[in-house]
């Protein structure tokens, strides 16, 4: 199966490549939200889709496809969810598709509104990228402790707020906070100065677990649906003034963006790569076998007004200490459960190399070396109306899947 020899016209380098097909919730002008797949420029309707008949033999029911949002769907189970997902891919490089019988069953992604994909109910943020850890932690702490003594024994993370998550294009203000200037003997009150990026992907939960029952390394990732794309925003002066001793508060909650499509994990199953080594070893119920890292080239460009971009990262999800699995079997060692819909989120990808950096306050060092954009203008963090876009895709021979983007606009401060 390749692209070209499917009925659909699939751009060369389209993210969304047969390969790919990953979920999304859309509306358009004719109809209210439901469930579609991208393809190319184009999504395909799973409800108008179910309404040929096709998914017949899997004995879904439809209504699932006309949700507006994919929990229920995902809910129905990898066996069903994988089922649809390689029918579809069958079909549209069936010459005799029934599907061809009902061109309306294709939209052009322009004409479609994408939403926010799933109900979150629960989101957690990891903090899993070794150098991010080390910057961070050299910055704010010590150089020479930048890492805590557990980081290494355990992947730390913080449980985040869902209710302000949501979908990529919906712009957001700038967050007023509390922060303790530098030499100031009282904190101040104000719009944040220092508002950033974060460069993360996130994964959705496909299984629910019962409270009390723990995942293991080798059956985690069955409990994974797919991935998104992450921009976890933080208010830097906040969260240096907040974090301590409880971690990060408002300085994260104000929004968090994702991608509008998740890619399953089965679509990334080629991708997949070692991970670094991890000295010292880990504990016995965090050991893995095989390889549970992914090849995922992840770039993040800012935007000033009405100007052109520039990129200012390039990273990979491969540089991952802890992987999924690991993580996921840590938040349920003790029995917390987990749903359908939550999200569990990688932390700020950092590579080794200046340039991979996840975040303005790695990429300026904390503000003492500005990126320069191509416009000529100078970034410390993110100023009022630019726009910060994150890209990812995954590339084996001629196999590419990708995510599209995650892109939201800093608003000012909104007067109320
Ligand atoms: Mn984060």
């Amino acid at each position: 199966m390749t692209n070209t020899n499917c009925w659909v016209t699939i751009p060369e380098n389209s993210d969304f490549s047969i390969h790919n097909i990953p979920f999304g919730i859309f509306s358009d002008k004719n109809a209210a939200k439901r469930v579609a797949i991208a393809i190319g420029d184009h999504i395909l309707d799973l409800s108008k889709v179910a309404d040929t008949g096709l998914f017949d033999p899997l004995n879904i029911d439809k209504s699932v496809f006309t949700n507006t949002y994919l929990n229920a769907f995902i809910d129905l189970g990898k066996s069903k969810t994988n089922a649809v997902r390689n029918l579809i891919q069958k079909e549209l490089c069936n010459d005799t598709s029934v599907l061809k019988e009902h061109p309306s069953v294709l939209i052009p992604q322009k004409d479609a509104t994408l939403h926010l994909p799933v109900f979150i109910r629960d989101y957690t943020d990891f903090y899993s990228s070794i150098e991010h850890a080390t910057n961070v932690g050299t910055m704010f702490r010590d150089p020479d402790k930048a890492l805590m003594p557990n980081w290494k024994h355990l992947p730390v993370g913080y449980h985040g707020r869902a209710s302000s998550i949501t979908v990529s294009g919906h712009d957001v203000h700038r967050p007023m906070g509390q922060t303790m200037p530098p030499n100031a003997e009282n904190p101040i009150y104000g719009p944040s100065k220092r508002v950033d990026f974060e460069l993360e992907m996130g994964f959705i939960i496909g299984k629910n677990t019962a409270l009390g029952n723990t995942l293991s390394t080798s059956n985690a990732e069955n409990y994974i649906f797919g991935k998104v794309l992450l921009n976890d925003w933080s208010a830097r002066d906040v969260q240096k003034w907040e974090y301590v001793p409880l971690g990060p508060f408002l300085a994260k909650s104000f929004a968090s963006h994702i991608s509008p499509w998740i890619v399953t994990m089965e679509a990334l199953d080629p991708f997949r790569v070692p991970g670094p080594n991890q000295d010292p070893a880990v504990l016995p119920y965090l050991e893995f076998s095989g390889d549970k890292n992914f090849d995922i080239n992840l770039e993040v460009a800012i935007q000033p007004e009405n100007k052109e971009e520039t990129v200012v990262s390039n990273s990979n999800f491969k540089y991952m200490y802890w992987n999924m699995a690991q993580q996921l079997t840590h938040h349920t060692m003790n029995g917390c459960n987990i749903n359908v819909g939550d999200m569990m989120a990688s932390g700020t990808i950092s590579g080794k190399s200046k340039d991979s950096y996840g975040s303005m306050l790695e990429l300026t060092w904390g503000g003492k070396n500005p990126v320069t954009l191509k416009d000529g203008s100078e970034r410390k963090f993110i100023d009022d109306n630019d726009t910060v876009i994150i890209r990812g895709y995954s590339k084996k021979g001629d196999i590419r899947v990708g995510f599209g983007e995650v892109r939201a606009k800093i608003l000012p401060v909104k007067s109320n």
